[in-house]
Order: structure tokens, then C-alpha cells, then sequence
């Protein structure tokens, strides 16, 4: 069984990117700049977004955060939107979701320019990876078919089930995983899969993305799989300083053995997904020149 390093491969990825951006600063053009929206104090959001201005900062990246208190309006973020949009020195920037009940996701999503869009969240920016063209992939999707690149996993033909249908994680890797250039044949499964234990147990690669902490069990998978957790539930660990631990969709002690590949969780899934958004950034700024 080899266990695929998430963490690692996400830093030598790192490494290339903070290359580029030397020699982008040393041909005298401005770094590459982020900016992230945070709306309200969720501390799942506070996390990731602190994460995000680490990673710019870690790859030269210049990075700015705009901040909101939960009570802002919905025209009052989408003016921000708009403000940024139309920003020369900004080349992508993110709104981290989930966003308050009073303001629509989706009207936010769609006012972003779909050139400064590097969640890949955009219709704009979906369609055109429904059509193969070039766009911002989502980054988990975009990470996930990373790792099983740079891990020389064999997908051409293979049997791939992805547990999961959402906007940003199961439906878009659905796409990419049956392009032509991964090749793998799809099944989509979700909530209303009938048997999805023999769904599962067919999967070559069984990418699992429903959000239920160790739902796949060992006979759930078929031995030499290769197994992809994307899972990320915070569950009560007292032990813990912060008292939570993240737990993946995986019973990752019983199914490991039976795999030829593995995701851990934490350091599989997560850390390509961050790195995703600034390969998306280096796009958006190399498009924009
Ligand atoms: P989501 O929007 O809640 O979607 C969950 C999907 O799983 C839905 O399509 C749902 O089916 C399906 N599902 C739920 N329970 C199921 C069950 N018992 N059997 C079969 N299918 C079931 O979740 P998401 O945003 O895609 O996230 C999924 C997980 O990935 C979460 O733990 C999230 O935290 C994690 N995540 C991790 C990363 C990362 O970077 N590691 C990034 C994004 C998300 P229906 O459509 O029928 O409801």
C-alpha cells in the first residue's frame, strides 16, 4: 500500500510555483495578488482563509483580505465584488463560502468576473470545463486529478466511482476524470444510489466525497484500489487543544491495507486543494499579462 502524500506533493508544487513568480518579479512585472472576502466570524472560514494568505505569502504571492461582519448585505458584498472585479493591480481573488442565509451564493459567484474567478466556481467557468476548454478548475478536483498525475496512477480505462455530486467537489471531478486526457469511466454515485456498497466495491479508484466521517468500510472497497478521501468532518476530540480533530469519509485503518493507494486525512486531499487556488492565481496573472 502506498500512502499518497498530499502535503508533500503540494509543497514541491509550491516550490515551482515560487520559481515562476522570481522570474515573473525579475522580468519587473508585480507578483501575482490574491485577495480573499471574509464575511462574518465562522472559524472552519477564519481557518482556511488564514491558510490561504500563508500559502500566497510562502510563493511570493502578494495577498489582501477584505473583511465583513456577518450583517452586511447582499448588494453591499456584491459592490465589493464589482469593485474588485474591475481592480488592474488584482488578478483573482475568492469569496469563502458558506456565505450568511440573507445573501444568495449564487448571484455572488455569478457576479465575479470569470477571468479573476480562481475558485472556478463561475458558470462561465464550469461550461467551459464541461466543454474541455481552458478555464479555473474547482481546486479540489483540479488537486485530486494533480496527486493521481504525479503519483503515475494508471487511469486510462480504470473504473472510477466518486461518492458525491456537489457543485464543487463530486460533480466537477466527475467531468475531469472522464476528459480525455485521465480517461477513467465514471460512475456518479450519491443519496439515492441504490446498493452503493457494490457501486463502491467495482470502483478501480473510489474518490469519496460525501462529508459522513469513516462511511467506507474495507468491504466497501475491492482489494488494490486505489482510494481517495475527501472527507473533512470536524469531530469532538477532548484530547486536542483546539478539541476537534478532522476525520475523512474513509475507515482509513480497515480499508488501507486492502489498497494500492491511499489518501490520509489529514495530508492527503486538503493541502493539494490550497495549492490549487494558487496554481489558479499564477493562471489568472500569466492570462492577464
Ligand atoms: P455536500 O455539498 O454536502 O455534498 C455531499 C454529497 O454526498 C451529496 O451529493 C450527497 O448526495 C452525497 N451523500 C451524502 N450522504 C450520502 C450517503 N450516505 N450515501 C451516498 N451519498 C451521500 O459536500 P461537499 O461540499 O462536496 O463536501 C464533501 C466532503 O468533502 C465534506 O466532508 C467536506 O468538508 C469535504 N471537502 C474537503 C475538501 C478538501 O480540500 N479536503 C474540499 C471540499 C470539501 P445528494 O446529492 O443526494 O444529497
Amino acid at each position: 500500500m502506498i500512502l499518497i502524500d498530499g502535503k508533500k506533493t503540494a509543497d514541491e508544487i509550491k516550490k515551482e510555483i515560487a520559481e515562476e513568480v522570481k522570474l515573473i518579479v525579475a522580468s519587473g512585472k508585480r507578483a501575482p495578488h490574491l485577495a480573499a472576502v471574509l464575511v462574518g466570524h465562522d472559524g472552519g472560514s477564519e481557518t482556511y482563509v488564514a491558510f490561504k494568505i500563508k500559502d500566497c505569502e510562502e510563493v511570493g504571492f502578494r495577498s489582501s483580505l477584505v473583511r465583513f461582519d456577518d450583517d452586511v448585505t447582499e448588494a453591499e458584498l456584491l459592490a465589493k465584488v464589482h469593485e474588485l472585479n474591475s481592480d488592474p493591480d488584482l488578478d483573482g481573488f475568492i469569496v469563502q463560502l458558506p456565505l450568511p442565509k440573507h445573501i444568495s451564493e449564487q448571484k455572488v459567484i455569478e457576479a465575479i468576473d470569470a477571468r479573476k474567478d480562481v475558485d472556478g466556481f463561475h458558470p462561465e467557468n464550469v461550461g467551459r470545463l464541461v466543454l474541455g476548454m481552458p478555464a479555473f478548475l474547482s481546486a479540489t478536483p483540479f488537486g485530486i486529478v494533480e496527486l493521481l498525475k504525479r503519483y503515475q496512477i494508471p487511469t486510462s480505462g480504470k473504473n472510477c466511482v466518486i461518492v458525491g455530486r456537489s457543485n464543487i467537489v463530486g460533480r466537477p471531478l466527475s467531468i475531469l476524470m472522464s476528459q480525455k486526457a485521465v480517461n477513467a469511466t465514471v460512475t456518479v454515485a450519491h443519496s439515492q444510489t441504490k446498493d452503493l456498497a457494490k457501486v463502491c466495491a467495482e470502483a478501480d479508484i473510489l474518490i469519496a466525497a460525501l462529508g459522513s466521517p469513516e462511511f467506507i468500510k474495507a468491504d466497501m472497497v475491492k482489494q488494490g484500489a486505489v482510494v481517495i478521501d475527501v472527507g473533512t468532518t470536524r469531530v469532538n476530540a477532548p484530547e486536542t487543544k483546539s478539541g476537534w480533530r478532522l476525520k475523512g469519509d474513509v475507515k482509513f485503518d480497515e480499508v488501507a491495507p486492502k489498497c494500492s493507494h491511499i489518501t490520509p486525512v489529514p495530508g492527503g486531499v486538503g493541502p493539494m486543494t490550497r495549492v490549487s487556488l494558487l496554481q489558479n492565481t499564477l493562471l489568472a496573472a500569466k492570462l492577464k499579462k
